[in-house]
């Protein structure tokens, strides 16, 4: 039977944001005080460090992640557990396998999911408004999709005409997805289509770079798993103060209907 009335344990799966203690929501920073026992990712971990005093830290590295997730779904039936993820836990984060690992194992416990501040919106953020309205997110990770599936779904966020953000764009073990992708953006979007590059948003060594399409390739250096980047729709366009770029506007449309 599962062990569902005992009433101590709980697991919580929280968001941690973008790296920055600044970032981390006031209900993130509750339920890290509540918890005995913290699991994550050591990279997840280490900006947390100051919240961790006199806890059991459980840290694991990239790749372990199922094994991670059934530690923190087994130890929540007697504890209260912190499973840490990066940004939000439920954008290609812990959310997902802890709680199917929850419905497999039969093991009820309370669980709550507690969001972060997604890349996306972080690295919008550093870059002024590029998402605005309608956006698509996709991954260029192909360690769970294929890559033909990647591919199908680039080109079809692109006839959309949206901004398009891209996680995950490149890695030691896949540096050619990005260069990839860009050349399937080249055939839908124009040259002059601002991208941006957010690497580190709100973390040290954060770098912010505006470019276009055209330009991007001059970049790809700079483009690491560590970035996200920013493709720009149909009307998003280069922010521009006193003739220098600032950063990137997509406009909501505001001006169709007001003068301003
Ligand atoms: N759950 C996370 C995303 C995990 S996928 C979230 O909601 O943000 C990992 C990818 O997220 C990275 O490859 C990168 O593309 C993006 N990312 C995470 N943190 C970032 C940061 N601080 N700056 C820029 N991109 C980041």
């Amino acid at each position: 039977m599962p062990s569902h009335d005992k009433g101590k344990g709980k697991l919580f799966i929280i968001g941690t944001g973008p790296g920055n203690l600044d970032q981390l929501t006031a209900r993130a920073r509750n339920a890290l005080g509540e918890a005995e026992y913290i699991i994550g990712n050591a990279a997840y971990l280490t900006p947390l460090a100051e919240l961790l005093g006199g806890k059991q830290v459980i840290s694991s590295s990239m790749g372990r992640e199922v094994e991670r997730a059934r530690t923190a779904v087994e130890l929540a039936q007697d504890h209260r557990v912190a499973m840490v993820s990066g940004g939000d836990p439920g954008v290609y984060g812990m959310a997902s396998i802890v709680l199917e690992l929850v419905e497999r194992t039969g093991r009820v416990v309370d669980v709550e999911v507690v969001p972060g501040i997604t890349a996306a919106t972080a690295a919008a953020s550093l870059l002024g408004s590029p998402l605005s309205g309608d956006f698509v997110v996709l991954s260029l990770s192909d360690l769970l999709v294929p890559l033909e599936v990647i591919e199908e779904r680039l080109s079809a966020a692109l006839s959309m005409g949206v901004p398009i953000v891209l996680y995950n764009p490149k890695s030691r073990g896949r540096p050619h997805n990005f260069s990839r992708a860009m050349e399937i953006a080249g055939r839908f979007r124009r040259p002059d289509t601002p991208v941006g590059i957010v690497k580190n948003a709100y973390r040290e060594e954060e770098t912010v770079i505006i470019t276009t399409l055209r330009e991007i390739m001059d970049c790809n250096d700079e483009v690491d798993m560590h970035s996200s980047v920013i493709i720009g729709g149909e009307e998003s366009r280069i922010w521009k103060v006193n003739g220098d770029a600032r950063g990137i506007i997509t406009p909501r449309g505001y001006h169709k209907k007001y003068v301003y």
